[in-house]
């Protein structure tokens, strides 16, 4: 039982060519690259030379063929994404403002990805599941929250994990349903993601230790939470943290080093490393992943994150 399994939407995006690019304007734009939170987090587990796949939907489409090849090509089983030929594979639009926040387009609620569906999460699907990681981002439709329940009901009635990346997009957030299911997924967490000041958003509290507090009252038992360019800071019930700081790089494209960042986390979780080392290396994979323009394409091998840290080692923050 080692396998790393996520579910959720596997996307094309395109990006804006230009920083500052509005969307209600003509213009240039970079793609198809494929995307989706868990199809990135789950490319950069199989990049680690990983046992892993994915629960997910596309058309039947260029887009859907992208994705599926690149993931396979990377080691991710994708017996359980489907190919549907009555709906098109999601996409997403991004434009960088001057400041570097970013806003999103989605196309997701009407296509492929929101029919991920309970019955493809079977018994035989979960069997070898060591653990499930689950994004935020997944629980934008009725269907997707009631399959990704009933994995996680599944992972743990085996004696797996559940591992979460809360990774809350505003524009996201007006869904109701998503509300109850960020809280239903909480509470069956072992391992948290979220990055800064996401805990304090989605707990509702005053400061991040009454989060963090509340957290593990829940269950959850380790919060490592990501600092963009800063790093990352481990968190457990004991009290114990740690700051792992960053690597000093030039930023490209930000999209998708949270999911690499914790995607390494995870994925070397089965090994004998310490909690230092498997921060260090899931700094590596995030500071790689901001360097390329993509959000897929900054996934790192297990040899090119040895080589960024030898060649890094004298720079971190
Ligand atoms: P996203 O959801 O957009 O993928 P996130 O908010 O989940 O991002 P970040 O904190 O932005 O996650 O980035 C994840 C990790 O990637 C950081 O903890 C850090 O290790 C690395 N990282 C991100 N930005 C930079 C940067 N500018 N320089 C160096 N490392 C970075
Ligand atoms: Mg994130």
């Amino acid at each position: 039982m080692s396998k790393i399994m996520t579910i959720g939407e596997v996307l094309v995006e395109f990006i804006a060519a230009e920083r500052g690019q509005p969307f209600n304007a003509p213009g240039q734009f970079l793609g198809p690259y494929p995307s989706g939170a868990p199809a990135i987090f789950i490319d950069q587990v199989g990049r680690l030379g990983k046992s892993c796949g994915m629960f997910g939907s596309v058309g039947d489409d260029g887009f859907g063929e992208l994705n599926r090849e690149r993931l396979k090509r990377d080691g991710v089983d994708i017996e359980h994404i489907r190919v549907l030929n009555n709906a098109t594979t999601g996409s997403a639009f991004v434009t960088y403002h001057q400041d570097s926040s970013r806003d999103f387009i989605y196309n997701i609620t009407n296509a492929a990805c929101s029919q991920i569906t309970p019955n493809q999460i079977t018994r035989d699907s979960l069997s070898d599941c060591q653990i499930l990681h689950v994004m935020g981002t997944s629980l934008f439709s009725f269907r997707v929250i009631e399959a990704t329940q009933k994995a996680i009901r599944g992972v743990k009635a085996n004696g797996g994990l559940v591992s979460f990346d809360p990774n809350i997009r505003k524009e996201m957030l007006g869904l109701p349903e998503m509300r109850d299911a960020l809280n239903y997924i909480l509470e069956l967490t072992d391992i948290l993601l979220p990055s800064e000041g996401e805990l304090v958003t989605l707990l509702g509290t005053a400061t991040e230790q009454q989060a963090l507090d509340e957290v593990f009252r829940l269950g959850v038992n380790e919060v490592i939470v990501k600092l963009g360019s800063k790093g990352g800071r481990y968190h457990d019930r004991s009290g114990r943290h740690i700051d792992a700081p960053g690597f000093t790089v030039e930023e490209c494209d930000p999209t998708g080093a949270g999911d690499c960042f914790g995607a390494t986390y995870i994925a070397l979780f089965g090994d004998d490393l310490s909690i230092e080392e498997r921060l260090r290396y899931a700094n590596a994979a995030g500071a790689r992943a901001v360097t390329c323009m993509g959000p897929m394409e900054g996934a790192s091998s297990m040899a090119e994150l040895d080589e960024f840290i030898e060649q890094h080692a004298a720079d971190i923050h």
